[in-house]
């Protein structure tokens, strides 16, 4: 049985006070025994604080990056040990954000998710294809090159401790998300590539979804077979609406 994950990428919004309201908003309207394991995601300089809030509480902290050496002369960086010092059981890497805006490419997020779980954090490893892949039918391919770079780095068994998310890029942001059909049909082929490599693996490999889920779509999203939560952006910013899409993975 796989438990689903619904996580909550802040992106790079709010401020310290809006995000201390948003953990209260979320933290008075929880349940106390969700079916899904919940975690946010805000902007770095936020995570102290949030990890301080949420302590107790049903709510995982992760991050939305990571830099992808240990440590050293890295301006700017932030290490998968820092993270972890400040409260992180989760990390994002490969969002497709970070690969089209910031050129991280398959290699770097392989390197990315190595550095993560080699400090004992759970990697979010985001996949997914843009519209032009799609259009040109080349979204199994595209699916296959981001994820073979962190099994050949990385290994099937590395893989197994991380959470992978299908985000296609044409759905994220623009409220046009995938038919539940096309999300089941890309997670069914990404747990058989990983399968190639672990059955046992990619059987218990949490893949979440992402790319507009609102409240109103998630339910029938996360119902389907290989579906299993979601990696939700702009709904996160809303405690109602994104307590109402964590209600909706069972
Ligand atoms: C995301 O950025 O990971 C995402 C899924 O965004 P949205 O839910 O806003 O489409």
């Amino acid at each position: 049985m796989r438990r689903p994950i619904v996580a909550g990428n802040w992106k790079m919004h709010g401020s310290r006070s809006e995000t201390a309201a948003l953990i209260e908003e979320l933290l008075s309207g929880a349940p106390a025994k969700p079916a899904a394991a919940c975690v946010i995601c805000p902007p770095f300089v936020y995570l102290q604080e949030a990890a301080r809030l949420l302590r107790d509480s049903i709510f995982s902290l992760g991050a939305q990056d990571v830099c992808a050496e240990a440590h050293g002369a890295f301006t700017g960086e932030i290490s998968a040990a820092m993270l972890k010092d400040v409260g992180c059981e989760y990390v994002i890497v490969g969002h497709s954000e970070r690969r089209l805006l910031y050129r991280d490419g398959d290699q770097l997020i392989a390197r990315k998710f190595a550095a993560a779980h080699a400090r004992g954090l759970v990697p979010i490893l985001c996949v997914g294809e843009q519209l032009a892949d799609r259009e040109a039918g080349r979204t199994n391919e595209v699916i296959t090159r981001q994820l073979d770079a962190v099994l050949e780095l990385c290994g099937a068994g590395a893989l197994g401790h991380g959470v992978i998310a299908y985000e296609p890029v044409w759905a994220i942001g623009t409220g046009r998300n995938a038919t539940p059909d096309q999300a089941q049909e890309v997670h069914a082929f990404i747990r058989a590539r990983v399968g190639e490599r672990d059955a046992k693996i990619a059987a218990a490999t949490r893949i979440l979804y992402g790319g507009s889920v609102k409240a109103g779509n998630a339910a029938e999203l996360f119902e389907m077979p290989d579906v299993d939560g979601g990696l939700i952006g702009g709904a996160s910013l809303k405690g109602d609406e994104f307590l109402t899409i964590l209600a909706a993975a069972r």
